[in-house]
């Protein structure tokens, strides 16, 4: 059986996962459009001990293979302060966006970059690397680079997550969409079943609430079901409409 669960608000995240009847929840531990770091949780130890799993999602700013040094070395820094965080509440998993090369430097070197950045790591928290819906020379968009940057730092062990409205909005195919990233990294940890507000190849990452989006359901269910990960609803609305699309998945499966 498929866990399917959703992202939520961070304050009560195992009340949340009653309230959608979700079989594990996603949260952020901090600000996700700030480099400030994690603050305590005086619910960690409840947390940590709780039966559902809880995967942890890092700040969207971060980019380690940008090439402004006042990005990629925050970014590493709050990566690390996110992980020693996720430790705290005995998370599932850290997931972090792949990120892109900015500035002049080649796309390769962002594959580089991510190699230093995961040197530099000290966890215990496995690692989930996102595929991205946009970003010129983005390290997770295409398919292509997503197995470029595997043989990178394949060794260190770290996970995907495989968000559909990523893929769809990237412009990636879904009818061999699964097969095709096994081939290049060998496991999906996560998957982000978002539908897309937008079209094919739009680049545009605006989620939808699923079955109500652009991508055709039978393809987004395709996906969910050859994964065989568990899976995340990052859609609109509140603890109902993610019940909806929690309970969608599970009626199509
Ligand atoms: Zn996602």
């Amino acid at each position: 059986m498929i866990l399917v669960g959703a992202h939520t608000p961070a304050a009560h995240p195992l009340d949340e996962a009653e309230a959608r009847g979700a079989d594990l929840v996603q949260i952020f531990l901090s600000n996700p459009q700030g480099w400030r770091k994690p603050a305590p949780r005086a619910d960690a130890a409840e947390l940590k001990a709780s039966k559902i799993p809880i995967y942890v999602h890092a700040p969207y700013l971060i980019n380690v293979c940008a090439d402004d040094n006042k990005v990629r070395v925050p970014s590493r820094r709050i990566l690390q302060d996110t992980c020693d965080a996720a430790a705290e509440i005995g998370a599932a998993g850290v997931v972090v966006h792949g990120g892109h090369v900015t500035g002049d430097s080649p796309q390769e070197e962002g594959i580089i970059r991510w190699r230093k950045a995961l040197d530099v790591l000290d966890t215990d928290v496995p690692v989930l690397i996102e595929n991205t819906a946009g970003g010129d020379k983005a390290v997770a968009r295409r398919v292509e680079w997503i197995a470029r940057l595997w043989e990178e730092i394949g060794e260190y062990g770290v996970g995907f997550v495989l968000d559909t409205c990523h893929s769809w909005a990237g412009g990636e195919p879904f009818d061999e969409l699964v097969p095709r990233v096994l081939e290049a990294t060998g496991r999906i940890d996560l998957v982000h079943a978002n539908d897309s507000k937008d079209p094919f190849d739009s680049r545009r990452d605006r989620h939808e609430n699923l079955g109500q989006g652009q991508i055709p359901p039978e393809e987004l269910i395709r996906v969910i079901r050859e994964a065989q990960a568990p899976v995340v609803v990052e859609t609109p609305g509140g603890a109902v409409e993610q019940a909806a699309d929690i309970e969608w998945i599970r009626a199509q499966l």
